[in-house]
């Protein structure tokens, strides 16, 4: 789950990392008041959950009340399109006014999970304020990174080392340490999946603060922080996504034109790379879980066909748990039940697949039982490219 910036900020001052002074506003009116609070002049901010706001236009200095209210004013409700947000954009509904502050000097710092070491890795780099995916691709020698034992935690000289390799003044070390340790006690505390401060700054009065703040959290884990459940903006997330979760899917929805159906993560990454493979766009990943019934394929499809893209759909789907004449019952049920009229092909494997079969074949319906994955893939990207043409 992804949280706004003005929250993690409030998450992150709860473990003693430096934030500016600020406050969400939710109207004109509310952001002039916060500015006036914090003696006339601001940064406005939009926050959505994307990064890259800065090069859209999203982040915003005013030097008195009339400007903060001019900016307030352009940002609220705008569609705000940044690298980060795809071309549709994000709609602005929440400003951070914050306090100005007097940058010195930018940098980066960040904490993520290294999968190949199955260790958190801290990561710092005086190359802040710009996007780090490129500092990373053209000059990762300006990344410094170091590898966290979770027998003992971060470690003081780990904090250190970073500092003085990514050239923070040797006064401000101890600084640094401390931000850097909150960072990570935030991560570990709150079950973080990136914690990410991009630009950290150290300013004319000799602060280090986090200018941006951008925390993901481990979804499994959430049930256990009812406090950053609580953070959740609906708004922020694809519709279909979240009627998807009601019904215990797991849908990412992507931006080609076959829908997919099909149990088992890993399956349906072979099946979104099959369809690849013979020339097809997958339109969305979507497992339907083990014991997927009738009920949650019916809405699976209707999640799937809420999508203006599709133009097909692909079922790929194991007879492990479930007998393949039950799933062949429960697609077909389901296909009348929301009179599909977009071609479908069904894949099915496992017990009772003869039967699974033949129920697609005697259904009536305009259902192509294929034999295997591969023969899938290509009979539906064949079918998708008829219909468009
Ligand atoms: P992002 O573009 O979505 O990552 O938004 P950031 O919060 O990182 O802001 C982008 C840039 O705006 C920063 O790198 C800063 O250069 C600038 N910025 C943000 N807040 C302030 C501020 O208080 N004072 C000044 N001078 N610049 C700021
Ligand atoms: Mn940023």
């Amino acid at each position: 789950m992804n949280i706004h910036e003005y929250q993690a900020k409030a998450v992150l001052a709860q473990f003693g990392v430096a934030v500016p002074k600020g406050k969400v506003a939710f109207s004109v009116e509310e952001a002039v008041e916060i500015a006036k609070e914090l003696g006339g002049q601001a940064v406005v901010k939009a926050q959505i959950h994307a990064g890259g706001r800065g090069k859209a236009g999203g982040v915003k200095l005013a030097r008195s009340l009339e400007e903060v209210e001019q900016h307030a004013r352009e940002l609220l409700g705008k569609t705000l399109v940044t690298h980060q947000t795809g071309p549709q954009g994000k709609v602005v509904k929440r400003l951070l006014i914050e306090q100005l502050s007097n940058i010195q000097k930018e940098y980066y710092v960040g904490l993520v999970l290294d999968r190949a070491q199955g260790r958190l890795v801290l990561m710092a780099s005086a190359e802040g304020g710009m996007e780090i995916e490129e500092v990373a691709a053209k000059t990762p020698e300006k990344i410094f990174k170091e590898t966290i034992d979770p027998a003992v935690g971060l470690l003081p000289y780990q904090a250190r080392n970073l500092a003085f390799n990514i050239g923070i003044p040797a006064n401000l070390v101890n600084k640094a340490v401390k931000f850097m340790t909150g960072l990570y006690q935030c991560f570990v505390e709150k079950d973080c999946s990136i914690a990410e401060i991009n630009p950290l700054v150290v300013t004319a009065e000799g602060d280090i603060l986090a200018l941006d703040a951008k925390l993901n959290f481990d979804d499994n884990a959430l049930y256990r922080h009812p406090d950053i459940q609580e953070l959740r903006d609906l708004d922020e997330e694809d519709p279909k996504e979240i009627e998807a979760s009601k019904y215990g899917l797991s849908y990412i929805a992507l931006d080609g034109n076959i829908g997919c159906m099909v149990n088992g993560a890993g399956l349906a990454m072979a099946t979104m790379d099959t369809i690849k493979y013979y020339g097809g766009e997958p339109a969305n990943f979507l497992d339907v879980g083990g014991g997927a019934s009738e009920e949650k394929v019916t809405e699976a499809f209707k999640i799937i066909l809420s999508d203006p893209n599709v133009k097909g759909i692909l079922v790929n789907i194991f007879g492990g748990i479930m007998k393949c004449d039950v799933i062949a019952n429960g697609v077909v049920n389901a296909a009348r039940q929301i009179g599909l009229d977009k071609p479908l092909v069904v894949r099915l494997e496992g017990t009772n697949v003869e039967l699974g079969k033949k129920i697609l074949n005697e259904s009536g319906l305009n259902i192509t039982a294929a034999d295997s994955l591969a023969d899938a893939a290509q009979r539906i990207v064949a079918l998708v490219k008829e219909v468009s043409a």
